[in-house]
């Protein structure tokens, strides 16, 4: 920064003072400019859109361009004494009114006096309200009278950020223009432009991580890049501008999906470690993860990612490299996971624990092969030649064919899973009696109480009575020393209560599972279903014509089904 005697903010310093200026929201600049052109100005205009975007600047635009001396004009001339005035706020024909601090009937009451005169000096009256949703009921009625019958001197810039709040009678009047969140593209090339005008070296992913803080927000941006400027002066390194903002480092993402893609488990070990010594939340980690999963998925499965993803031209190329030998669905099966590790870590004190399971889970996973990938290296090994296709990730079909139907994965001389769709098995499910009514109070707590739920799917229920419940934990278990809590005790049996309208004696057992004298706990039953059903798939499966051929020529055997 050169003069640093007097720092003014950067959102100040280089506030839009054109509609070319404008970042972001040509949309309505150009609607404006149409507008003006065409001599069809609106008595009233409501800006409505998020914080920072750049409705009370262009409000400011508008009115430059409107009383200009020299005359109405697409652009304002930003030097005669009427813009200068306005650029200021200090014209006596531009009023700015924040709607969050002036909600009083009087203020508009005066308003309607100041607007009975005529401009003092310029083209226009124009009143800009800020927040104009906080004005009260009696303003807003008081403002409607002179909106139905607008004197031809004044305009009305309204903005804010919540116009579902405004009355109708007042949104019917104006000419309405949403704003939109600026883009992190957007912002970073207005960042790289003033970080030039104020001689500072930074990097472009620097300005990314700065960009992506202001979410959306051209303001917000503007102030983290004040901060990082204070912090670091003229020259900003990568690592600071991390630390300054809290920002996961984009390295360590692709740190941790490298490894978990090529399977390196003491890399993906290695990188949680990295993330606590940092001191990233655990959570907020796994989230940016996700995001970060989700960019290589959308990369893998369109013709056009940088139409869906906002992301600047560098790190979609990074991103682009990353992802390129991968399968969408491989992509897909390891976000699956890291979803339902973010949804675990919502209510579990052990974050860092499900989130090394959920990675090591996805490095383990071994990639899918779809059934047509493997018929057609049927038809070339049948065919007697050598020539090896292509991995079914390059071959150029980003859909994918992951049927909805499940997976059944054979271990081959290469193990290599084979996707292939087989007819769901029914569900045989027959609850009956006190079985039944166990079910459904287990439901009933999973729903109300997650956490004692979740112990309770493993109970067995010993004896069910009108007044008594004893439920059975497997000796020596988590769930019985949880469920023995005192306060656990007291939860189930305020929950029994409500669940059977009546008083209920709640009795904690230990119990030896395996010598089958006790009812299956409703875990230990879902297991065992899911079993009998894997076996009948298996058989299923076994009988497939094309599975068969595949076995044998390849010489392998099924080892596993899964469902997609
Ligand atoms: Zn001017």
């Amino acid at each position: 920064m050169s003069n640093g005697t007097s720092y003014e903010v950067l959102a100040r310093k280089y506030r839009p003072q054109t509609f070319s200026e404008l970042t972001g929201q040509e949309h309505v600049s150009r609607t404006l400019q149409n507008a003006i052109e065409s001599g069809r100005v609106a008595h009233a205009f409501l800006f409505a859109g998020a914080r920072g975007v750049g409705k009370t600047s262009t409000a400011r635009i508008l009115a430059k361009t409107l009383n200009c001396e020299q005359g109405v004009t697409l652009e304002p001339c930003n030097v005669c004494p009427l813009c200068i005035e306005i650029t200021r706020g200090s014209s006596t024909d531009v009023f700015e009114i924040d709607g969050a601090s002036n909600n009083g009937v009087d203020d508009v009451r005066d308003l309607r006096d100041n607007i009975k005169y005529l401009p003092s000096h310029s083209r226009y009256r124009i009143i800009i309200i800020d927040e104009v949703h906080m004005l009260s009921t009696s303003a807003f009625n008081a403002l409607l009278k002179t909106l139905e019958e607008p004197p031809s001197h004044i305009k009305f810039i309204f903005a804010t950020t919540e116009p579902h709040k405004l009355p109708v009678t007042i949104l019917s009047r104006c000419q309405r223009f949403d704003f939109k969140r600026v883009s992190v593209v957007k912002i970073i090339g207005r960042l790289r432009d003033i970080a030039e005008s104020e001689s500072v070296i930074i990097t472009d992913s620097a300005l990314s991580l700065i960009a992506r803080k202001g979410d959306g927000s051209m303001r917000d941006s503007l102030t983290a890049f004040d901060q990082v400027l204070a912090f670091c002066g003229d020259t900003v390194s990568d690592e600071d501008v991390i630390t300054m903002l809290g920002a996961v480092d984009r390295r360590l993402l692709a740190e941790i999906s490298a490894a978990v893609f090529s399977g390196d488990t003491q890399g993906v070990l290695a990188g949680v470690k990295q993330v606590d010594t940092v001191g990233y939340n655990m959570r907020q980690f796994c989230q940016e993860l996700i995001d970060h999963f989700r960019n290589l998925l959308v990369i893998r499965s369109v013709k056009k990612p940088e139409e869906i993803l906002d992301l600047a031209e560098p790190e979609l190329a990074e991103l682009r490299q990353q992802a390129a030998s991968f399968s969408p669905q491989d992509i897909q099966r390891r976000l699956t996971l890291l979803i339902k590790a973010d949804g675990e870590m919502g209510y579990a004190s052990f974050q860092r624990l499900i989130l090394e399971m959920a990675l090591l889970k996805a490095a383990l996973l071994v990639p899918v092969i779809p059934i047509h990938e493997l018929l057609d290296k049927l038809k070339v090994l049948e065919a007697g030649s050598v020539h090896t296709p292509s991995l079914p990730w390059n071959a150029g079909n980003p859909a994918g064919s992951a049927a909805k139907a499940p997976r059944v994965e054979a271990t081959l001389p290469k193990p290599q899973p084979i996707l292939l769709p087989v007819q769901p098995a029914p569900v045989v499910a027959a609850p009956s009696g006190s079985a039944g009514d166990w079910e459904a109070f287990v439901a009933f707590v999973v729903n109300t109480r997650p956490s004692i739920g979740a112990v309770l799917e493993h109970g067995s229920p010993v004896k069910l009575e009108p007044g008594l419940m004893e439920i059975g934990f497997p000796q020596a278990s988590y769930f019985l020393t949880s469920a023995r809590e005192s306060d656990s005790v007291n939860e189930i049996q305020t929950l029994a209560r409500e669940f059977t309208g009546r008083e209920t004696v709640v009795k904690i057992k230990a119990i030896i599972p395996e010598t089958g004298d006790s009812p299956l706990s409703l875990a230990a039953k879902k297991k065992h279903e899911q079993q009998e059903r894997m076996e009948q798939l298996k058989q299923e499966v076994a009988r497939h014509p094309v599975i068969n051929e595949a076995l044998r020529i390849f010489g392998g055997k099924i080892t596993d089904i899964s469902e997609a």
